[in-house]
């Protein structure tokens, strides 16, 4: 009897044993699945290492890449090709930031039920949360000039424009190079990192509402330079007496910097990093390039401009869309995708600001945009914004401008960079615009 009973407990623990080791399989398989059929060596879904069958499509259902039997097509106008190509992928696989690879498993259109099943052989349709008409306008926009551009939604985190130049046509592609030192292959929005100049002042904003008491209150007085540790802080120049809210919109780097020196480096670096930008963002798991702060000395000349966004402060420009976003949803960043969203379920957010200084800076943006760039050069659009002209030890400075747009239907924050260009208002905020006006379309 006893040796039944040790029997029966024993095949009672193997069948939980194989219970639980099928419950575990079914899991991984139904998170997993589409990764492994993704997987490049799996020959029903690759031939010579191309995904076989599938379509991408933008948020609009335009279709911006297709494959048949292992051969890809892209979309039919030029720009738009262009546009896209750091998103999408090119045929060599120079590109790691391309959908094609990034997404295999949904382009095959694997679903946990039916596998690779596909009764026509077409594969799947992935829909990415791009906008191809804000694609076209900020790749036309950017007229041949290197730079990025990021526009994402702030209450959902979709990327609705991602956009880096230099690129190629991916249907004429230059002689492959994967030694190319170009930048060509790289997806500046996600993989830069650029000197942030004044756009760095909504940092030191920030620390400065919240640690100086009655900063609102205070006068600030430019006489075009200011002497620190030895050097000079400039201004194009003299702003002569100013409010806070007048410093910011006349981007004066003599205020700004004396509100760098008596916040402190460890104060502003603690800022830089709680807005997300020294460290890496994710898109889908695709990472950014982590942004840098270093604090100068107490005291120094480098503190000073650390504070008005030179000395070796560097920020990407997704991550600097993502800060600018927390700013325009009262200190919420949302967690970003590439995949249009089809449910509201799933977006998760991170609070990084407090809500009531994000507001406060939303409305000296506003304030900015009335008194500096002129809301007539952004015609219907609501706009907050703060440009930079990063020097960067080029002939030309680094042209900035970010912000986002008050509009409860088209919730949108945008980084546009465009390298040696000039001026940051006058510069990139053109391309802002174009930008935002094709996406609001
Ligand atoms: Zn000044």
């Amino acid at each position: 009897m006893k040796r039944i009973q040790k029997r029966a407990l024993a095949v009672s623990l193997l069948v939980i044993v194989i219970l639980a080791l099928t419950a575990l399989y079914v899991t991984r398989w139904a998170v997993h699945g589409g990764e492994w059929a993704g997987f490049s060596s799996n020959g029903d879904a690759f031939t010579a290492g191309r995904i076989r069958a599938g379509t991408i499509r933008d948020r609009d259902g335009e279709t911006l890449y297709t494959v048949r039997d292992g051969e890809g097509s892209y979309a039919g106008d030029d720009s738009v090709r262009r546009a896209c190509l750091h998103i999408i992928g090119d045929r060599a696989g120079f590109i790691g930031s391309g959908a094609i690879f990034n997404y295999a498993g949904t382009i095959l259109g694997y679903d946990p039920v039916n596998g690779l099943y596909s009764a026509d052989g077409a594969g799947g349709v992935l829909t990415l949360s791009v906008d191809a008409g804000a694609q076209k306008a900020a790749w036309e926009a950017l007229d041949g000039r290197n730079g990025a551009v990021a526009v994402i939604n702030y209450v959902t985190g979709e990327v609705v424009c991602c956009v880096s130049s230099p690129a190629f046509d991916p249907e004429n592609p230059p002689e492959a190079a994967p030694d190319d030192t170009s930048g060509i292959y790289m997806n500046r929005p996600l993989s830069a990192v650029y000197t942030p100049g004044s756009t760095f002042k909504l940092i030191t904003l920030a620390a400065a509402i919240e640690n100086i008491e009655d900063v609102f209150d205070r006068d600030f007085h430019c006489t075009g330079s200011m002497e620190v540790g030895g050097g000079r802080v400039t201004c194009t120049h003299a702003h002569g007496d100013m409010k806070l809210e007048d410093a910011l919109a006349l981007s004066c780097n003599c205020a700004f910097g004396q509100l760098a020196l008596e916040l402190g480096g460890e104060t502003l670096q603690k800022y830089a990093e709680q807005y997300g930008l020294t460290k890496r963002q994710s898109v889908d798991g695709l990472h950014t390039a982590a942004g840098r702060f270093d604090a100068g000395a107490e005291g120094s000349l480098n503190l000073a401009w650390s504070g008005a966004g030179q000395y070796n402060d560097l920020v990407n420009p997704m991550a600097m869309a993502r800060f600018v976003a927390a700013i325009a949803n009262s200190g919420d960043a949302p967690a970003l995708t590439m995949v249009k969203e089809t449910t509201r379920l799933g977006i998760s957010y991170d609070h990084i600001m407090n809500a009531a200084t994000a507001d406060k800076i939303a409305q000296i943006m506003d304030y900015a945009v009335q008194r500096t760039y002129g809301p007539e050069n952004f015609p219907g659009l609501t706009l907050r914004a703060k440009s930079g002209t990063a020097e960067v030890g080029t002939d030309r400075p680094n042209a900035w401008f970010v912000g986002f747009i008050e509009d409860p239907d088209h919730p949108y924050a945008f980084a546009v960079c465009v390298e040696n260009a000039g001026f940051g208002s006058s510069v990139a905020g053109p391309v802002a615009n174009a930008v935002l006006q094709a996406a609001v379309e």
